[in-house]
């Protein structure tokens, strides 16, 4: 990346109506183009690049304690990481250039066209599915074996590009955030949530796999797989839909949960040519690939909607499976591995003070290198 010295100018503009940017004058051509649980979201023009970039503004992310772990946690990862299909940080900037008037921070990454949230409701064939789910795995996979296990994928958190090229686009829920004890501050999606996580059992990369299985059955039939209105009716639409789990699952769970699942009806699996019928696929199973087929997105779906973890599909061998493996790339799929992100970094116990100076150095460090832009301090 050529470091390119700019002053700060002010093209600014109203992403909510509220929202001001200010960013070096190389980023032209600002506009809005989505809103996060941290702030508002820009596309703009790198002109000296002439590569089209996201800017994403984190007003005061060090307002309290919660803010300030995710926005700093996020940096750290987001410049560890270096995969096609996960986002990577191309500059971070600050227009305050002390300690005493830090307040915004701005992260830039490449842009893409939308989010997958977007695609629900396209009917989409089995080569761009089985591209997209391709992808994911791998993004996934790679997090993993930086020790990062996302637990909050979500069509929201996937941003995509007209070609089906797809990035996961932020790092989940750190590993401190417990299930029970939800931060207030961010809604933390439950569509996507494994079984494991709403029985408060311990869990681990599989959850990734289960939120994948329930994405790729939104982009199949456009709607939310399992809507729960709350955390036990997102069990209760579970296995209405899947049958209840095995007696060896149940046996696993703790005291409350397994008598709170022996009071419900048992419900038996049913077959998934039920839950997936030809209708909900473009293609009819006459008409298509030896591989990409139906039944083989079927049976894939059925791996990953495994409801006991031990017997769900890791990623490796859904990295493998038939439906998947036409695309298997060898840097994509094996990747190395980043340097494993050290999880101490956002379990320290801080205050708000020290996480401020925490984060202004961690910008003007990253600001130096990639925008060469020095300060005074
Ligand atoms: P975030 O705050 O990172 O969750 O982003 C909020 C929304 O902004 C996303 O759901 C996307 O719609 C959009 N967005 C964020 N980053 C990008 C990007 N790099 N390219 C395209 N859209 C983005």
């Amino acid at each position: 990346m050529d470091p390119h010295p700019s002053q700060p100018t002010e093209p600014n503009l109203s992403s909510d109506g509220n929202t001001e940017f200010t960013v070096p004058g190389r980023f032209q051509n600002l506009f809005p183009i989505g809103i996060g649980a941290q702030g508002a979201v820009c596309a703009a023009l790198d002109t000296v690049t002439g590569m089209p970039v996201a800017i994403k503004k984190l007003s005061r992310p060090f307002q309290d304690v919660t803010h300030a772990k995710r926005a700093y946690r996020e940096i750290k990862l987001m410049r560890l990481v270096d995969h096609p299909f996960v986002i990577k940080l191309l500059y971070a900037y600050s227009p305050q250039t002390t300690l005493d008037t830090f307040r915004d921070i701005y992260l830039f990454t490449e842009r893409m066209d939308s989010n997958l949230s977007n695609v629900i409701g396209n009917r989409l064939d089995h080569e761009r599915l089985s591209f997209l789910v391709y992808q994911m795995l791998c993004g996934i996979k790679y997090l993993h074996s930086a020790g990062i296990i996302h637990r909050d994928l979500k069509p929201t958190n996937i941003v995509v590009r007209a070609d089906c090229s797809l990035k996961i686009l932020d790092f989940g829920l750190a590993r401190s955030v417990g299930t029970n004890f939800m931060m207030t501050q961010y809604v933390v999606t439950r569509y996507y949530r494994a079984p494991e996580v709403i029985l408060n059992m311990d869990y681990d990369t599989k959850v990734d796999i289960w939120a994948i299985g329930c994405i790729m059955a939104e982009l199949i039939t456009g709607q939310v797989l399992f809507p729960g209105t709350d955390h036990v009716d997102q069990w209760n639409k579970i296995i209405a839909t899947l049958g209840t789990p095995s007696a060896q699952l149940i046996a696993r769970t703790n005291h409350s949960a397994r008598r709170y699942i022996e009071t419900l009806p048992v419900h038996p699996k049913p077959p998934f040519e039920q839950l997936f019928p030809e209708s909900a696929f473009l293609v009819s199973e006459g008409s298509s690939s030896a591989v990409l087929n139906n039944s083989s997105a079927r049976n894939m779906l059925e791996r990953m909607l495994e409801i006991d973890p031990y017997e769900r599909i890791s990623v490796v061998e859904a990295l493998d499976h038939p439906y998947v493996n036409m695309w298997f790339q060898e840097d994509e799929v094996n990747r190395p591995a980043p340097v494993p992100y050290d999880h101490a970094l956002d379990e320290q116990e801080l205050s708000i003070d020290e996480w401020k100076a925490l984060l202004f150095r961690e910008i003007q460090e990253i600001q130096r290198q990639t925008l060469g832009m020095v300060t005074d301090n």
